[in-house]
């Protein structure tokens, strides 16, 4: 059976409607897989092992096995609400959280058949670059266990690439599926802002979170977000997607945007993306170097949105309508001490930061000026694809880096530097893997107009196919 790891999520499916091999079989492998190397890797907070087997089961003697994923097992974030199956989002402050209803891409998975196999690790409620914010403890780099696997999702980027799962759902709000892509070797796709409902999901920050799909090929990825995606009542912010005229790659034009080729660069990554646009060249396509101006401005407007929200959206873990809970002598004890104990250091610094920018007197000079430069950071994107059709960047600065080597907050945000801009603009981001530098996995991000997404998976699947070494 060890051939079940190179199937992909259509195969899978196909076999097990075809009684190739049964979806039992199909679990037993990942939950082998997972026994074998999950004490090094911590990859998931909870695997639901009887369930998933419960289900397989079930699949197996159905009659109809007509879902798109009938039989195959999906790992999943765990801010991505499960119904009677616990949902922490990385916080011991929701510790004990079991959801009373699916997130829609949860029914969506489940309505295809699919078997969620348990809860991927993330950095807490989503906040983090490397996974070592969990309150469950780091995930691991599979190739390299001194170092991260990247983050928020870096659960799921890890599962995948260990061959844990066949493909798994993330969030990504500022990168947190394409960074972690990246540093595993995996693929990895933020969609268009709307593209898939949020419905279910533990907010991080309401204008920028989307979920999306990770998997070991670029048509995996692609075969997910197809289940996934769609306008859903749940979610007014929704949209169904009118998917953009695919572009042959003779007539491609692609824009290397110059301000993501200096400082703080590694030097090999910014050679390994030349060698992808050439590549695309020799294929026929047309690059050119374009400008994004206002992308150093990126990183500080995020910063300014994300905490904003974020002292929102968080408030209502308070001990009394949400969270954990103390004992106190009075009200205002019981608030300070079940928050106080429940957040880790990274969301309240967060919520000060957040409470701070809104402040009253305050939010014209963060909040507001951060919307308007939001603003520019979309029309640079609009601008540039009145030239080209697509944007060749590198998804990350650096290859992972190691465990405990970020101890500065301001470190951890700069490692998002190249996928906050687009995520801004509310673009979709599809990271794919372009071979590796030094043992460790380098990710080239494709980013294209809204609901461009079947010309990133174009492009990316031709990146793929090539050897990078
Ligand atoms: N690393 C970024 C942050 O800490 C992005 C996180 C994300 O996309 N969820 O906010």
């Amino acid at each position: 059976m060890s051939g079940i790891t190179d199937l992909s999520l259509e195969k899978l499916a196909v076999g097990i409607r075809k009684r190739e091999f049964s979806s039992v079989e199909v679990l037993q492998h990942y939950l082998k897989a997972i026994d074998e190397k999950e004490d090094d890797l911590n990859a998931f907070i909870t695997v639901f092992a009887k369930e998933a087997l419960g289900r397989a089961k079930n699949v197996d003697s159905s009659k109809s096995k007509n879902g798109k994923l009938a039989g195959v097992p999906i790992a999943v974030k765990d801010n991505i609400s499960t119904r009677g199956l616990r949902t922490t989002a990385g916080s011991k402050i929701i510790e004990e959280y079991i959801p009373q209803y699916d997130a829609t891409v949860v029914s969506k998975l489940l309505n295809g058949g699919a078997i969620i196999l348990g809860k991927t690790n993330m950095d807490e409620f989503a906040m983090g670059s490397s996974t070592e914010n969990s309150a469950y403890g780091p995930t691991r780099n599979p190739h390299d266990l001194e170092r991260v696997p990247g983050g928020s999702s870096g659960g799921s980027a890890a599962a995948v690439a260990a061959g844990f799962a066949p493909a798994a759902l993330g969030t990504d709000t500022g990168g947190s599926i394409k960074q972690p892509a990246a540093f595993c070797g995996v693929v990895g796709l933020r969609p268009t802002y709307g593209a898939v409902s949020r419905y279910g999901v533990i907010a991080l920050t309401s204008s920028l979170d989307q979920v999306g799909t990770l998997g070991r090929t670029v048509t995996d990825a692609r075969y997910l977000f197809d289940v996934i995606s769609g306008k859903d009542r749940y979610d007014a912010t929704s949209v169904e997607r009118t998917p953009t005229k695919l572009v042959g790659i003779k007539n491609l034009r692609v824009g290397l945007p110059k301000e993501y080729f200096g400082k703080g660069l590694d030097k090999k990554i910014s050679l390994r993306i030349e060698k992808v646009a050439e590549f695309l060249e020799g294929l026929g396509a047309q690059v050119e170097e374009i400008s994004l101006p206002h992308t150093q401005y990126g990183i500080a407007v995020y910063y300014i949105i994300t905490p904003s929200e974020v002292s929102a959206n968080l408030a209502r873990f308070d001990g009394i309508r949400y969270g954990y809970q103390t004992r106190a002598k009075d009200i205002e004890e019981l608030y300070l001490k079940s928050r106080g104990t429940g957040f880790g250091e990274e969301p309240k610094r967060r919520i000060i930061l957040g409470t701070f920018a809104l402040s009253s007197g305050y939010t014209d000079q963060f909040y507001l000026k951060a919307a308007k430069m939001r603003t520019l950071v979309s029309q640079d994107f609009e601008k540039a694809f009145a030239k080209v059709d697509v944007v060749l960047t590198p998804t990350t600065p650096t290859t992972a880096f190691k465990i405990g080597e970020k101890k500065d907050p301001l470190s951890m945000y700069l490692s998002d530097i190249f996928t906050i801009p687009a995520n801004l603009a509310g673009l979709p981001g599809l990271s794919v893997p372009v071979g590796e530098i030094g043992g460790l996995p380098v990710g080239a991000q494709l980013i294209g107009p809204k609901f461009s997404e079947e010309l990133l998976f174009s492009v990316g699947e031709l990146l793929e196919k090539e050897k990078w070494s």
